[in-house]
C-alpha cells in the first residue's frame, strides 16, 4: 500500500486533503445499521496525522450512534457511568484540572453524566453535553443538567459562564473535531480545557498491533505530536501535556491528555511535526488464531468491535453461522443474517463446531466459565 491518495475526508488536524494509504479496515456491522463498514487508514502528507477516510456522512454517523446505544446501559469506560473505576478517573481529571469554582464545568460527550455527578460531589457547578438521547435521559433521570448540544446549553443557560471544558475520549469519534472546538471557543473564549484521547502510538505499531483497540467508531488516531498540533490549531495554549493509563482497571490502554487555556485572541504557533511517534508503515495482516480454511461449522462468542473487524476481514469467518453475546443490547440483532443469541445457548452447539473467541479483557474469564460449566466440549479458537 502506501500509495499517494486523495481522500474524501480532509485531515482533521490541518484540513489538507492528500495522504498515503496504510491499509483498509472492514467491519461486519449489525445488519440494522445503514453505514458502510469499510474505512481506509491514511496518513496526512502535510502534518502526518493518521485518520480514517470514510464514505459515510455525518448524518449516517449520527444515525449509527442513535441505533447503537449500548453506552446508555453500559458501565464500561467510555459510557460515563459511576463505576468505582470511572469515579477514580473522574477524580484524577478534577485533580489535574484544579477548576475555578466560579464557573461551570462543561463535560462535552458526557455519556450518562458520571463525570458531571462527580464534579458536583466535589462542590463544583457542572453540566454535560450528550448527543445520544438514551444516555442523556439516563443522566437527566438522576437529576443532572445535560443538553443535546453546546448551542442548546448556550440558549438555555445564557447567564452561565463556562469556566472549564472537558473533552474526554470524544475527539477520536468525530468527523470534524475542529468544528466542535470552534463552537466551544465561541461559547467559552477563556475557558480552561482538558482533552484526553487514546494514544495511537500504543496500539498502532507495525510489529505490535493492538487490533482490539481499533474500533470502528474511532476515526482519528492521535499520537503526541498531532495532539499538540491539534491543540494549537484549536487556539489552546498548552499548560501541561502527558500520557496516562485509561484507568486503574484498564492500565494497558494508554491515553494522552492535555490541560490548556483557550486563547481566542492570541496567535498560537502551529508546529509542523518533523517526525511523529508512529512511523510510516503498512497495516500487517490480522491475526487468525491459526483457524483452518475447512468446512466445519463456525460459531463466534463475544460480538465486540474487534469481532466485527475479524468477521469483516478473515475469509475463514465468512461462514460463521451462530453468534453469541451476553449483552442485552446485542442479543436479537443480526450480522450477515445471523441472529446474536444469548451466550447460554452455546450449550446447544454440536461438538464438531469450532467456537471462535476474539480476544477481549473478558476472554480469559469466558474460557474459564466454558471449561467449568462443561457446556461446550468442541474445539475453541482464541484469536489474540
Ligand atoms: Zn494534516
Amino acid at each position: 500500500m502506501n500509495q499517494n491518495y486523495t481522500p474524501l475526508r480532509a485531515c482533521p488536524v490541518c484540513n489538507n486533503r492528500s495522504g498515503n494509504i496504510l491499509g483498509k479496515l472492514t467491519y461486519a456491522l449489525f445488519d440494522d445499521l445503514d453505514i458502510p463498514g469499510t474505512k481506509s487508514l491514511i496518513r496526512c502528507s502535510e502534518c502526518k496525522m493518521i485518520y480514517d477516510d470514510v464514505t459515510f456522512t455525518e448524518k449516517q454517523l449520527q444515525e449509527y450512534y442513535r441505533r447503537n446505544e449500548h453506552y446508555a446501559a453500559s458501565s464500561l469506560g467510555g459510557s460515563g457511568s459511576l463505576s468505582d473505576d470511572n469515579r477514580n478517573r473522574y477524580d484524577r481529571i478534577i485533580d489535574i484540572l484544579q477548576p475555578d469554582a466560579g464557573g461551570t464545568i462543561l463535560d462535552v460527550g458526557c455519556g450518562q453524566g458520571g463525570f458531571v455527578a462527580q464534579c458536583r460531589v466535589q462542590g463544583f457547578r457542572a453540566a454535560g453535553i450528550e448527543p445520544s438521547e438514551k444516555s442523556r435521559n439516563a443522566g437527566r433521570a438522576t437529576g443532572l443538567d445535560i443538553y443535546a448540544s453546546v448551542s442548546e446549553y448556550a440558549a438555555k443557560q445564557p447567564e452561565a459562564t463556562i469556566g472549564t471544558v472537558v473533552i474526554s475520549h470524544v475527539l477520536e469519534h468525530l468527523l470534524e473535531p475542529q468544528k466542535m472546538m470552534k463552537e466551544l471557543i465561541n461559547n467559552a473564549p477563556e475557558a480552561l480545557v482538558y482533552i484526553e484521547v487514546p494514544d495511537a502510538a500504543s496500539y498502532l505499531s507495525p510489529d505490535a498491533m493492538r487490533w482490539q483497540e481499533l474500533y470502528f467508531e474511532h476515526l482519528n488516531y492521535f499520537c503526541k505530536e498531532n495532539f499538540t498540533n491539534f491543540a494549537a490549531q484549536s487556539c489552546i495554549e498548552v499548560i501541561r501535556a502527558e500520557s496516562t493509563p485509561f484507568s486503574k482497571n484498564l492500565t494497558n490502554i494508554q491515553c494522552l491528555f492535555l490541560v490548556g487555556q483557550f486563547r481566542c485572541n492570541t496567535e498560537i504557533p502551529v508546529k509542523k511535526p518533523g517526525t511523529v511517534t508512529v512511523p510510516q508503515f503498512t497495516l500487517p495482516p490480522l491475526p487468525d488464531g491459526g483457524l483452518p480454511h475447512d468446512h466445519r461449522p463456525i460459531a463466534l462468542w463475544g460480538v465486540s468491535q474487534y469481532a466485527m473487524l475479524l468477521m469483516g476481514s478473515l475469509p475463514q469467518l465468512k461462514r460463521v453461522n451462530r453468534l453469541f453475546d451476553a449483552s442485552p443490547a446485542k442479543i436479537g440483532r443480526k450480522i450477515r443474517g445471523v441472529t446474536i443469541e444469548d451466550a447460554r445457548e452455546i450449550r446447544t452447539l454440536s461438538k464438531k463446531t469450532r467456537l471462535v473467541l476474539p480476544y477481549s479483557q473478558y476472554s480469559l474469564q469466558m474460557l474459564k466459565e466454558l471449561d467449568e460449566s462443561g457446556s461446550f466440549t468442541g474445539e475453541i479458537v482464541h484469536i489474540h
